[in-house]
């Protein structure tokens, strides 16, 4: 998903303030690192940014990386999505919402629903503990891996 530039700027306001709250120190690779989140909406993972991020900073290391992302992660400043692939997943998007996962190539993207919002938690979860977040994943097969996958099929039966 492509982010529009207001997006990115109101979500890296947000992490900035969010860091802030939380006492998180601003350095200079964190806030590069920042930024490279805030303006990816794909859900990122640890690598891509850190490649990315080095291009601009080389003395970075990775190490550093995963460190911000488990300070913002445990702070809340950023969540991990959890996706079946290996790679932990990063979503800058704070706002409740809810995602589709793509089997295939592992694409996430963001989707809103008010009526999943309200999602009645069942009385037999209720003795387990407090629900703090409803969070739902559909999985299947994304436009663009279907389009794919129906091209393969008339090559192959074209063979
Ligand atoms: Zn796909
Ligand atoms: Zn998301």
């Amino acid at each position: 998903m492509k982010l529009s530039e207001e997006e990115k700027q109101r979500r890296l306001r947000s992490f900035i303030r969010a860091a802030r709250q939380a006492g998180i120190k601003l350095t200079h690779q964190r806030l590069e690192i920042f930024r490279e989140i805030a303006g990816d909406g794909r859900h990122p993972d640890v690598e891509s940014i850190y490649k990315r991020v080095k291009k601009r900073i080389p003395p970075l290391s990775i190490d550093t990386v995963y460190r911000t992302f488990s300070v913002l992660e445990r702070e809340k400043v950023l969540a991990k999505v959890s996706v079946f692939c290996n790679r932990a997943r990063f979503d800058s998007n704070m706002e409740p919402h809810h995602h589709f996962v793509c089997r295939r190539c592992g694409a996430v993207r963001d989707f809103f629903s008010h009526e999943l919002d309200r999602f009645h938690v069942p009385e037999e979860v209720k003795p387990w503990g407090d629900v703090d977040t409803v969070y739902v994943e559909l999985r299947g097969t994304c436009a663009e891996c279907a389009g794919k996958a129906s091209a393969e099929k008339t090559e192959d039966r074209r063979k």
